[in-house]
């Protein structure tokens, strides 16, 4: 990691980002400490069940809907699973897992149960995708956003971004800020390909349930304010060095909780431990 030079004393000082995504707005909303290990620091991020399951899911469905769309079948989802597992069973985000072939067939039963579940939501022959896993990136002063759309497509002569979802869905509470991160897409297209699209949509695979809302001038204008108030707050605890842990329901789950001050944990020894602590080098 680079640190920038920092009068002795002073707590280090750590490079600042210059872009943005969603889900690095996300991060550091959650958790500035979690943020920096992640994001600033780059110590490793190890696969976990849920993070595979969740990018091997979002291949199958991209290869399906590279299928033309007569050929957008259940057969065909099928044989796009299938040909995802082939692609993951060599790399490092599944072998990581140590799955024994029994627990390996109860995983990859999931991605096949996860887009059976899809298939039941919408009719791939229906829609007309004009991008898939689709890198986009828009420049606001200083600042770069970008973000990756699962699919964009054509309802109506308008965009619709759509993005899938393989956890749990949220509760009434939390759907407005569920839609947080498609609404950073609609703005990403606004600035492209100079319109707004007429719906952003997330489709959760393991309920079938779908939020969609339409996106607004408005929502736009919030997109671009919350996330530079986010990447000011970034750029501080860069300069300062001081990243505050935010303890909650994520805790149980964090893979850095060894090294968070909130588990009496030294954050500085994260960058030198956990390449050996997540299998990511050799001992
Ligand atoms: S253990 Fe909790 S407080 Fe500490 S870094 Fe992880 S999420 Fe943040």
């Amino acid at each position: 990691m680079t640190t920038l030079d920092a009068p002795a004393g002073d707590a280090p000082a750590f490079e600042v980002p210059t872009s943005m995504s969603p889900s690095r707005v996300e991060s550091f909303t959650s958790c500035p400490m979690a943020f920096r290990f992640a994001n600033i620091e780059r110590v490793g991020d190890p696969p976990t069940v849920h993070t595979t399951r969740g990018s091997l899911v979002h291949r199958a469905l991209e290869l399906g809907y590279l299928l033309p769309p007569e050929r957008r079948t259940p057969a065909g989802f099928t044989g796009a699973v299938d040909r995802a597992i082939a692609e993951y069973r060599s790399m490092p985000d599944f072998t990581l897992l140590g799955f024994g072939d029994d627990e390996a067939a109860g995983f990859f039963a999931a991605c096949h149960r996860l887009v059976a579940n899809y298939l039941r939501m919408e009719d791939p022959q229906q829609i007309r995708p004009i991008g898939l896993e689709l890198r986009l990136s828009a420049q606001v002063g200083d600042l770069s956003l970008r973000g990756i759309i699962d699919r964009l497509e054509l309802r109506d002569g308008g965009l619709v971004v759509t993005d899938y979802k393989t956890g749990r869905p949220p509760s009434s509470n939390w759907e407005l800020r569920s839609l947080a991160g498609v609404h950073f897409y609609a703005f990403l297209c606004q600035q492209v390909f100079g319109q707004l699209p007429v719906a952003v949509r997330l489709l959760y695979l393991s309920s079938g349930e779908i939020i969609e809302a339409v996106p607004s001038e408005q929502s736009a204008r919030f997109v671009v304010s919350r996330t530079a108030a986010v990447w000011r707050a970034v750029e501080k605890a860069c300069t300062s060095g001081t990243f505050t842990p935010r303890p909650g329901a994520l805790c149980a789950s964090c893979r850095y909780q060894r090294w968070c001050p909130a588990f009496g944990g030294d954050p500085d020894r994260a960058h030198l431990e956990a390449p050996v602590a997540f299998g990511l080098a050799a001992a």
